[in-house]
């Protein structure tokens, strides 16, 4: 873990409640796909984690959803603005994993840290497919930047207003995709369906509410099949098996 001070060089909606932030600094923090950052942010008490969507030498660039006061300051900063950032925090995903087909599944702002994943799997000669799930057409985000990295994109959105109508979980059943492991980030209830209707080995990043973010007051802890386990310090990426729903 580092702690730094990054500044913003962009800040621009995505959708009308997803932006993307640009941060540069000193980001050699950063060492893999997965990882968090922990922001702090005037007048709130507990620093904010957010996901590392990509990294470059000097550059981070994180995605989020406006969904409180924490977000919603973030929302406002201007070009020039300076950020107390913890980097490098968690464990992030196993990209060593010996596999060909990965499939990467993401729900809402599950996307980003599949972002930097994909890249890393590409780079590694991997054939890629992406399962990225919506709730509607205006909240898709970062599609075409996924496919180009070079990942086959497949959409599914609740409402059906673009790609398959209804879950991931559909929208991998329809499609017929072929993989070998899988990597997922998003909401409890889309990771357990998926990691219930696979029958191939994968990996989740959880989301936990976190106080510290680096494994000191243990307050994201969780019960795993290898024991009581910190979501920030141990995870936020566990073994499909490890998990208990
Ligand atoms: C490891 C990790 C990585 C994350 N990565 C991203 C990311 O890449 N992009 C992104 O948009 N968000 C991400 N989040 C969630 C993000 O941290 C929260 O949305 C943010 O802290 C909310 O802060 P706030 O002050 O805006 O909202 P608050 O005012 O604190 O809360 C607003 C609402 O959001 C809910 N909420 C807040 N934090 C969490 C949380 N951690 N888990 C579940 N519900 C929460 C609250 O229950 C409340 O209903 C991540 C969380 C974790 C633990």
């Amino acid at each position: 873990m580092q702690r730094v001070v990054l500044t913003v060089t962009k800040n621009e909606a995505l959708t009308p409640l997803i932006y993307e932030m640009t941060l540069v600094g000193d980001v050699s923090g950063i060492t893999r796909a997965g990882q968090f950052v922990e922001i702090a942010l005037d007048g709130l008490y507990l620093r904010r984690p957010i996901s590392v969507c990509n990294y470059d030498e000097g550059v981070l660039t994180i995605v989020y959803k406006v969904v409180g006061k924490g977000t919603d300051l973030m929302s406002q900063m201007a070009e020039g603005t300076q950020l107390d950032v913890l980097t490098g925090l968690g464990n992030g995903f196993d990209t060593e994993h010996d596999c060909k087909k990965p499939l990467l599944v993401g729900g809402g702002v599950g996307v980003p840290p599949l972002y930097r994943l994909t890249r890393d799997l590409v780079a590694r000669g991997k054939e890629v497919t992406v399962v990225l799930g919506f709730n509607t057409e205006s909240e898709i985000f970062y599609s075409e930047k996924f496919e180009a990295l070079g990942a086959k994109v497949i959409l599914a959105t609740a409402d059906g207003s673009q790609g398959v109508k209804g879950f991931v979980t559909d929208a991998i059943h329809e499609s017929g995709v072929e993989a070998d492991y899988f990597y997922s980030c998003g909401p409890l209830p889309m990771l357990k369906a998926l990691c219930n209707s696979l029958d191939i080995a994968g990996e989740v990043s959880l989301e936990e509410r976190m106080g510290c973010g680096f494994g000191i007051c243990m307050g994201c802890s969780i019960h795993t099949t290898n024991g009581a386990k910190r979501v920030c310090k141990d995870g936020p990426v566990f073994k499909k098996e490890e998990v208990i729903w």
